[in-house]
């Protein structure tokens, strides 16, 4: 991605930022509707992975739809062109203020996490001469090969609605005439690329399923959420996700019935690849058995490798020959925890060198902050330059 050519064009500009290659976005998000379209499978992307407008267009344009998990990100959708029926709200904490908004703002479907929520989403629908569509997120109980404080599915776990509380939703719902359930959904994490992990909350999902449709509900919208890993470590070999693979998957596990729309909420497998931080070497320093690079990107760009001990590849551009030496990758921020990298394989490393952090794209930027009262990174995009 970052050849000479590139490189050239760049050059000058102030470090750290974020760039985007676009036309890598549009090819993920072609394939990623070309694999769900074989069965007529609709995606909403999750905005939360990355919310910058420039991205949100391509999204809206490739005709995907859209998966908020706030009201700022169900304003920042219908901004950046998405129709209200085209959003999706979901999310584990919605205020009342929120909810009113949404409710304004008629959007496609609130996806409940609790029957509490369901019980505050009535009255509140009520209030504002409002019926909502609903889709009951359920917690399926699978535990997921992925990193503790990304998996969501497990029954220990503040997301979705227990199996413990469904026999009251049922007998609860008669007396809620402002919501109208129509779908079911879940969401078990992220980084998730085993398929296994998928088949399971297929089998999960499909018995659940049959118990509401027994207690007389009926859905027309399954909601299988998101959760496709990327490959962090050669990103490279695999620039645009296993949707085939993926998709495939659901299909060959799970049920459906006639008339049933299935829905997916894709996030990190749809953005993480197209974008990368480039950031400076500052100082280069020898520790008693370590050599560090400090940078001038820190956690306030990239919190993932502080906050879920995440690996992100990390090369040297000014200087891409081989690794001679390894480098803790720090930023200024003064916290043990700011790294990028640890033992990262690099040539020699010098002041001035430019360093990219690969697969940038999903919960970076996103997730960037002024502590320290840094300032925040700008993006750069691949037709800008
Ligand atoms: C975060 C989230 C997603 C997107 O997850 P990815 O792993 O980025 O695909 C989808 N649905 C819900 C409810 C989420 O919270």
């Amino acid at each position: 991605m970052f050849d000479q050519t590139l490189l050239s064009k760049l050059k000058g500009r102030p470090t750290p930022f974020f760039y985007y290659d676009l036309a890598l976005l549009e090819t993920t998000l072609g394939t990623a509707q070309a694999e769900a379209g074989r069965y007529g499978y609709h995606i909403h992307y999750a905005l939360k992975a990355n919310a910058n407008l420039p991205i949100l267009a391509k999204v809206q344009k490739a005709g995907l739809g859209a998966d908020c998990v706030s009201i700022g990100e169900v304003n920042r959708a219908l901004a950046a062109g998405f129709a209200p029926g085209q959003i999706v709200f979901a999310g584990v904490g919605k205020t009342d203020r929120e909810l009113v908004a949404a409710l304004q703002a008629e959007i496609f479907c609130f996806n409940v996490e609790s029957v509490q929520e369901l019980q505050v989403l009535d009255q509140l629908a009520a209030q504002v001469g409002k019926t909502a569509t609903v889709a009951l997120r359920i917690n399926p109980n699978v535990e997921v090969n992925t990193h503790k404080y990304i998996t969501t599915g497990s029954a220990e776990n503040k997301f979705g609605i227990p199996p413990r509380d469904f026999a009251a939703l049922v007998a609860l719902l008669p007396s809620l005439t402002h919501v109208r359930v129509r779908g079911l959904h879940s969401h078990i994490g992220s980084q998730i690329r085993d398929m296994d992990n998928f088949k399971q909350t297929c089998l999960k999902f499909n018995e659940m399923r049959q118990w509401f449709e027994q207690q007389g509900l009926s859905f027309a919208y399954l909601n299988l959420g998101g959760g496709l890993g990327v490959d962090y470590h050669q990103p490279d070999d695999q620039p645009v996700a296993d949707f085939a693979h993926y998709f495939a998957t659901m299909h060959q596990y799970l049920q459906v019935v006639p008339g049933q729309e299935v829905h997916f909420e894709l996030g990190r497998s749809l953005v993480a690849q197209c974008g990368s931080l480039v950031t400076q070497v500052l100082y280069t320093k020898q520790g008693e058995a370590k050599n560090f690079a400090v940078v001038d990107a820190a956690m306030t760009e990239l919190i993932r490798p502080a906050l879920y001990q995440a690996y992100h590849r990390i090369e040297n551009l000014s200087h891409p020959g081989a690794a001679t030496t390894q480098y803790d990758v720090v930023g200024p921020v003064c916290e043990s925890s700011d790294f990028l990298g640890k033992d990262v394989p690099m040539p020699l490393t010098e002041r001035g060198h430019w360093l990219v952090v690969r697969t940038a794209g999903a919960y970076g930027q996103v997730m960037a902050s002024n502590y320290n009262l840094r300032d925040l990174a700008e993006a750069v995009y691949s037709d800008q330059v």
